[in-house]
């Protein structure tokens, strides 16, 4: 028997084994460094957990991201501000202040205050509204309409309609009118009981407050000259028959306007419970007119006009 022995060359074999360990290994290697490179891995090692982290990556600034990542930043309250509908990235650091210095406040509420400037104080740095927005203008304890603010749409308010001596704008007259006729026509009866005050009538109720019993009850029982809605001549009060202000929410005409009145373009503008979002007292009488189109979107959202505002208009 002739048997060969054939030797086998362990070299190249060697090599080769060497060069595949060294290839996957070198894969794997710098996958590793990849990673923790990446933004995700620098998250989590800050402390942040996988969903904050994704949320982070996702929806966060990218500027602001590598700043947070810089120094190290562990705030929780970051990626669930950036989960809030009506997040507003300029309003980041007011936010994040704000629940600093009132951690009893939610992330939610945080976000809705803050954007309708309640971590500011009232009638401080007043800003001049925007009145080229129209029916949509903002006026209350933040925005306020000059001494120069002149109406020339202003009409009288028929007797049948409303106490004496009301007065509003042309169009929004005509609104009234049609919601008035469509509550006639349920047997209810609204009366308008204040309207439009220019500039030097609210300026005069509210010196006569503030010299009966000072500034501070004077700012709760009105606002200061060019704060009023009044004055843009979009508000009415309306009540109805022997029925003082602070009853008309026991009324079938609340009921009915509560329903209704968005239809005509008007939004109860002081809520029950978004005190502390509008800045005023609940008022079932304050109607104000932004049109029809806004003021269903405000009756469907839920929102008051000043959060509205700062979200949708305010660009
Ligand atoms: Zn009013």
């Amino acid at each position: 028997m002739y048997r060969t022995k054939r030797k086998i060359k362990k070299g190249p074999i060697i090599a080769a084994i060497l060069i595949v360990v060294i290839g996957v290994g070198g894969f794997f290697a710098f996958k590793e460094i990849r990673y923790r490179m990446s933004n995700t891995y620098k998250l989590l090692k800050i402390g942040y957990n996988e969903t904050e982290t994704n949320i982070l990556i996702e929806k966060y600034d990218k500027e602001k991201l590598k700043e947070l990542i810089q120094d190290k930043t562990l705030d929780s309250n970051i990626p669930k501000l950036l989960q809030q509908k009506y997040y507003l990235e300029k309003n980041l650091d007011r936010y994040l202040t704000y629940l600093k210095d009132n951690p009893e406040v939610s992330v939610k509420d945080a976000v809705s205050l803050v954007n309708v400037n309640r971590d500011r104080d009232f009638y401080e740095d007043m800003q001049e509204t925007d009145t080229s927005k129209g029916d949509l203008m903002l006026v209350n304890k933040y925005y306020k309409l000059t001494k120069d603010f002149k109406l020339d749409d202003i009409v009288p308010i028929s007797n049948q309609f409303a106490y004496e001596d009301n007065e509003i704008r042309k169009h929004v007259y005509e609104r009234y009118r049609s919601m008035w006729n469509a509550a006639k026509e349920e047997g209810l009866l609204l009366i308008v009981n204040s309207s439009y005050r220019d500039y030097e009538t609210q300026d005069a109720v509210w010196k006569d407050y503030a010299e009966a019993n000072g500034e501070e009850w004077a700012d709760n029982k009105a606002a200061r000259a060019g704060s009023s809605e009044h004055e843009t001549g979009l508000a009415l009060d309306i009540v109805t028959n022997n029925v003082i202000m602070n009853e008309f929410e026991n009324t079938e005409e609340f009921k009915w306007l509560q329903d209704n009145a968005y239809k005509y373009g008007f939004i109860l503008r002081y809520p029950k419970g978004k005190e502390n979002i509008t800045g005023y007292e609940y008022e079932s009488w304050h109607y104000r007119y932004v049109g029809e189109e806004v003021a269903k979107e405000i009756h469907d959202l839920d929102i008051t006009f000043d959060e509205y505002y700062a979200y949708y208009l305010d660009k």
